[in-house]
């Protein structure tokens, strides 16, 4: 049966019930084989390193998994200055990459000019930039793409719609997948994403995400476990098992072929440094190093324990090239946009 449904999703023939199989069998190699197949076809060995930068930890929205949240009171706020962002990008150039993402909380206090500004600032050093901001009207978001930014990170967290009304209080799923489209037909690169092991989730609803991953055709998608955070009041709950994890990354991969998964920060979170390999013979392609300064590391504290989150960046390379090497994997020297095959 295994192969029957393993069969199904290389041929792009599937059901939801074949997800849903494969995401509850035991034996994972030959799915796991399948997935390092496809791509080393699809996208071969480079491995895109994405450098993230936190850039505030202010946040308007409530969303119950979430250690930045607004109501979190034990959270020391932060937001750095634009030029103190532009000047950190500057400062990682020298670490050869040539693709970073600014993330934040949603923050209301960038307006759309300033954020116009850097985003032209960054653009003027030659390298692919992502904005990962939470949800803006199309308007902001047109305005962003006309400053140069290349792609948009905005996870849908969970299709489960019951779920996403409980998780995330006066937000919608529906406006989720609509700035979604927007940011799409303005021509970002959209990347989305779950986490796994969400209190109520359950293993049909990973295939809804699976099948959803799939219709809206993604270009990068973070497949994460879920990981309590104490300030919450969901954070007494279980964490995600990386297991469904890392077969949930396997099959996208086989279905999508062609896009960008990361391993997880998450991921990283809940195993050690050499952890990254096991993901990266499973289907995943991209690393994404945290380089935001050292002073704010310990206030972006979305769940505990984030993974190197005390290793300086240009120590974090030597230790990642050498575990790339030792999997005959190099880095990856272009921008790293998804190339449609
Ligand atoms: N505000 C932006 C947004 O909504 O996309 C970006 C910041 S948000 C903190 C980034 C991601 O953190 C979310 O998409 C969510 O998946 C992840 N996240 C938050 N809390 C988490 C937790 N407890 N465990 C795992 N991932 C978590």
């Amino acid at each position: 049966m295994i192969n029957q449904a393993l069969l199904n999703i290389v041929s792009g023939n599937f059901s939801k019930e074949d997800i849903t199989y494969l995401l509850m069998h035991d034996d994972d190699s030959e799915l796991f084989a399948a997935a390092d197949r496809i791509r080393k076809q699809y996208v071969g060995d480079e491995v895109h390193i994405r450098e993230i930068i936190e850039i505030s930890n202010y946040c308007k929205q409530h969303c119950l998994y979430c250690g930045i949240q607004a109501q979190n009171k034990n959270v020391v706020r932060y937001r750095m200055k634009p030029d103190e962002i532009i000047e950190r990008v500057r400062w990682s150039l020298p670490l050869g990459y040539r693709s970073v993402v600014l993330q934040s909380g949603e923050d209301e206090a960038w307006d759309d000019e300033t954020v116009c500004r850097i985003i032209r600032e960054i653009k003027a050093m030659d390298i692919s930039l992502t904005l990962s901001f939470g949800e803006k009207s199309r308007e902001t978001f047109r305005k962003y793409r006309e400053a140069g930014a290349d792609r948009y990170l905005l996870k849908h967290e969970t299709s489960d719609e019951k779920l996403y009304t409980y998780l995330d209080p006066g937000m919608t799923f529906a406006n989720r997948i609509k700035c979604q489209k927007d940011l799409k037909e303005l021509g970002f690169q959209v990347g989305s994403g779950i986490m796994i092991g969400l209190p109520g989730q359950t293993i049909e609803s990973i295939a809804d995400d699976i099948m959803l991953f799939f219709s809206m055709d993604y270009d990068m998608i973070g497949i994460s476990p879920f990981i309590p955070h104490g300030d919450t009041i969901i954070g007494a709950s279980k964490k995600g098992d990386p297991a469904i994890v890392r077969k949930t990354v396997a099959i996208t991969r086989i279905m999508l072929k062609d896009i960008h998964l990361p391993v997880t920060t998450a991921y990283s979170t809940l195993s050690d440094f050499e952890g990254k390999l096991e993901m990266l013979s499973s289907g995943a392609n991209v690393i994404m190093p945290n380089i935001t300064p050292m002073e704010y590391r310990d206030k972006y504290v979305i769940y505990p324990d984030k993974d190197s989150k005390d290793i300086e960046p240009f120590e974090y390379k030597k230790k990642l090239e050498a575990l790339l090497k030792s999997a005959g994997r190099t880095i990856g020297t272009t921008y790293g946009h998804r190339i449609k095959k």
